[in-house]
């Protein structure tokens, strides 16, 4: 799989709006400003390909990225906890983001994003239990790694690995920077993985 191939495909705010539910996709999650955005980008060799994702109007919506193979997708969800969203908003993200988990057939795994300074966050947490209630795979990329010496970084890590051990939805948890380019090869490993099963 070639990652700096993918291209903008189309955004979805309902279901019925999605891709055609056949190939393989896998998605991205994470809390507003985890580094989701940045992570896609450096995964995609492409610094503008999530901007669509962060463009008013569309930070809501799902968006599809398409790769060089037939019918393979990165998605890349709705970053979760806007300061500013009513609560109406967000009974509404969770039930297009509900909706997707659930229905989409095409989807191999998720990815979440989360600050390896800050993680395991309510939000992190909902969408690991999500995972392992639901038996879907899950990636876990710590960014932001290059904002901690290594061995503070090492020792989130050992306690993120540590709250989850009991969670065999945890298929891969990965030292992440978008920045430094670390974990970058690993985390397109194992997307390639995922999307070549
Ligand atoms: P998103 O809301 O989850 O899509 O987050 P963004 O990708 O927009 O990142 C939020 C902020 O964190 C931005 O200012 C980024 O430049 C910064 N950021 C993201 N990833 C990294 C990283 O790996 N290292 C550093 N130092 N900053 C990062």
């Amino acid at each position: 799989l070639s990652f700096n191939s993918a291209r903008f495909l189309i955004s979805a705010s309902r279901l019925d709006e999605c891709p055609t539910d056949a190939g393989a996709e896998v998605a991205f999650a994470g809390r507003s400003n985890a580094g989701k955005s940045s992570a896609l980008n450096t995964i995609t060799a492409n610094g503008k390909l999530a901007r669509t994702s962060k463009t008013p109007g569309r930070t809501r919506l799902i968006n599809f990225f398409s790769l060089n193979r037939d019918n393979c997708r990165l998605v890349d969800l709705p970053g979760y906890g806007y300061a500013r969203v009513s609560r109406d908003m967000k009974d509404d993200w969770q039930q297009h983001l509900g909706q997707y988990l659930i229905e989409r057939r095409c989807l191999r795994g998720l990815v979440l994003v989360m600050d390896i300074r800050h993680p395991l966050t309510d939000f992190d947490q909902m969408m690991v239990e999500w995972c392992e209630h639901n038996d879907l795979p899950l990636m876990i990329l710590a960014t932001k790694a290059d904002k901690l010496k290594y061995g503070k970084a090492k020792t989130s890590m050992l306690g993120i690995a540590k709250a989850l051990k009991d969670h065999r939805c945890v298929q891969h948890l990965i030292m992440f920077s978008a920045t430094s380019g670390r974990g970058v090869e690993e985390c397109r490993q194992a997307l390639t993985d995922w999307l070549e099963a």
